[in-house]
């Protein structure tokens, strides 16, 4: 029998960036393989960089790890968490990988007396990655990054459009997504900058097939025929897009106008209608008024900058749907911590209540870690549930040596190299490392689980495969004393070289981990860690509002501070459930 040949889609963005072409693709993928089809995603990004991995939180937002240890772009990160395909590194890639490897080609002579060009060489070697990440597939996504007009996205567009003849019109699909920008002036939606962009494209020689009109409100089913007049669409080829109180609605909005019958229409693949009642339930879920919610404490470096910790705010919403409960994050500055004190820092942060939680994230360098480590030890001491990831691992294991293990000098190499009781110590495999792009401990490494212990007990096996991204360690030399203080070492690497988690006995939820299980963690199937958590913080909640439970707080220099304790904590404000 034939093989069915592989279908492609293009997405491209017009207007404005940061319109959520993203989200789109991955609720296509969705949409697709809610209809059967086994569908991946693409990412191509027009920078230089090889990958994200090098550029600041503040360039780019967050770096997603795959399991084979790519550092990619976040949206891979939607794609993962909409789609049930896994991701890895033929994913995503940028004009500088491409470019590395069409000059490594050169160099090697591969085309020798040739001159090298964009096109052919540049655009043959986007062509082949791409077709390479959509081998298997019925369905390939391709996103371009970007906005049409960019001078660098180029060779990209220039690629997709030869896609076209090379595997067959029946088998490609353009899709345009573009802002419908509403006036407040001229009380009115307008089209212009939709017909403008439309025409730039066209003039690439690509013709979008579909167009997805992102704005702020539906659009009426004028403006959607002038779309399609203008913009020479048929007019339900017009996708509209409004804001949405929850991603996790995207799908079903989109399906609602049609979007994913048009696609299996226009590429002639036959199937049933999509099962969309998990999206259903847990769109729902997530946009139920009437549950009761938890507030917890994200305390880290980028505060103002939250796409850099978009897994974990999204991890965190999951377990709320898990939980039956609203998760609402207040970001703290941990540097604020260092100019005042933990509670107050969290009060300040949180409309003067304290959190029912604390976490503290991933992050790298020696600012704000202060800030971090009494932030630890007001968790341990007031018994607040804490999760510490990656660098809050650490933080948690410097907190407990310097407090507890009574090693006051205690402290992690990457904050003070020099130091004789580095606690947290470099791993020997990055000793010899003197490049900084793709060297770190990177990707998914199996971790045994010790029987008896909480992290055990929520997992429900003995062993886990989780994603890292870091360069530091629990170091050996103190693992001993640590041990014998009280500290738990519950998950090690199955050789038990490596610490994987920490925890405490005597507490109602510390766990620390340093690999990072946001990156698993999906709405179809949030992850046990933050299930956990979440239950925890919920417990920690009903103990401290009931008025018979009332506990004398610890303040961060360790004495009784005599505060009482937050009444209930509301911060509607703060959620991040209802970002588009
Ligand atoms: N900076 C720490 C390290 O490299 C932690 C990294 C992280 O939190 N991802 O080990």
């Amino acid at each position: 029998m034939e093989s069915r040949s592989t279908k492609f889609i293009f997405i491209t963005g017009g207007v404005v960036s940061s319109i959520g072409k993203g989200l789109t693709t991955a609720c296509i993928g969705a949409l697709l393989e809610a209809r059967g089809l086994k569908a991946t995603a693409v990412k191509l990004d027009p920078y230089i960089n090889v990958d994200p991995g090098t550029m600041s939180p503040f360039q780019h937002g967050e770096v997603f790890v795959t399991d084979d240890g790519a550092e990619t772009d976040l949206d891979l990160g939607h794609y993962e968490r909409f789609m049930g395909t896994k991701m890895s590194k033929l994913n995503n890639f940028t004009s500088g990988k491409v470019y590395e490897t069409v000059i490594a080609n050169e160099r090697r002579g591969d085309y020798l007396g040739g001159t090298v060009q964009v096109i052919p060489h540049i655009t043959d070697e986007i062509k082949r990655r791409v077709k390479l990440a959509a081998e298997g597939f019925d369905v390939c996504l391709v996103e371009v990054g970007g906005t049409v007009g960019d001078i660098e996205s180029l060779p990209f567009l220039e690629a997709i459009r030869q896609m076209r003849a090379d595997v067959g019109a029946q088998n490609t699909l353009y899709i345009h997504v573009t802002l419908v920008p509403h006036i407040s002036t001229a009380h009115e939606y307008k089209t212009k900058p939709t017909q403008h962009s439309v025409k730039e494209i066209t003039g690439y020689g690509i013709v979008p097939n579909i167009i997805i009109c992102r704005s702020d409100q539906p659009l009426d089913e004028k403006l959607k025929n002038k779309i399609s007049l203008f913009c020479n669409v048929s007019p339900n080829c017009v996708i509209n897009a409004p804001d949405v109180k929850t991603i996790y609605e995207l799908p079903l909005v989109l399906h609602k106008e049609g979007l994913d019958q048009r696609i299996v229409e226009l590429l002639h693949m036959w199937t049933g209608a999509p099962k969309l009642d998990p999206w259903e339930k847990i769109a729902r879920s997530v946009t139920s008024a009437d549950r009761p919610s938890v507030t917890i404490a994200m305390v880290g470096k980028y505060v103002d900058l939250t796409e850099s910790y978009k897994s974990l705010s999204e991890a965190l919403i999951h377990s709320g749907v898990a939980n039956d409960c609203k998760v609402s994050i207040v970001y703290v500055d941990s540097e604020e911590i260092e100019k005042s004190d933990v509670e107050s820092a969290i009060r300040k942060a949180n409309n003067g209540q304290m959190t029912d939680a604390i976490l503290i994230p991933g992050g790298f360098g020696v600012r704000g870690s202060e800030g971090k480590i009494a932030t630890a030890r007001f968790a341990r001491e007031n018994k607040i549930p804490y999760f510490g990831i990656c660098l809050g691992l650490q933080i948690a294991t410097i907190e407990y040596a310097r407090n507890v293990a009574k090693l006051p000098e205690a402290t992690s190499a990457e904050f003070c190299p020099t130091s004789p009781c580095t606690v947290i110590d470099i791993m020997e495999s990055q000793k010899s490392v003197n490049q900084k792009g793709g060297s770190m401990r990177l990707g998914a490494y199996p971790c045994a689980l010790k029987d008896g212990t909480k992290a055990r007990k929520i997992y429900g096996k003995a062993q886990i495969s989780e994603r890292h991204r870091h360069r530091f360690e629990v170091n050996n030399a103190f693992r001993t004393t640590l041990e014998d203080a009280g500290f738990v070492f519950s998950g090690t690497s199955p050789d038990n070289f490596l610490v994987e988690i920490g925890e405490l006995k005597d507490h109602p939820w510390f766990i620390g981990v340093q690999f990072h299980p946001e990156f698993q963690s999906t709405p179809k199937t949030p992850h046990p860690l933050f299930t956990s958590f979440v239950a925890a913080a919920k417990a920690h909640k009903a103990q401290t509002t009931s008025p018979s439970n009332r506990v004398e707080k610890v303040s961060t220099n360790g004495s009784k501070g005599g505060r009482s304790t937050r009444a209930s904590s509301q911060n509607a404000d703060a959620t991040v459930g209802n970002q588009s």
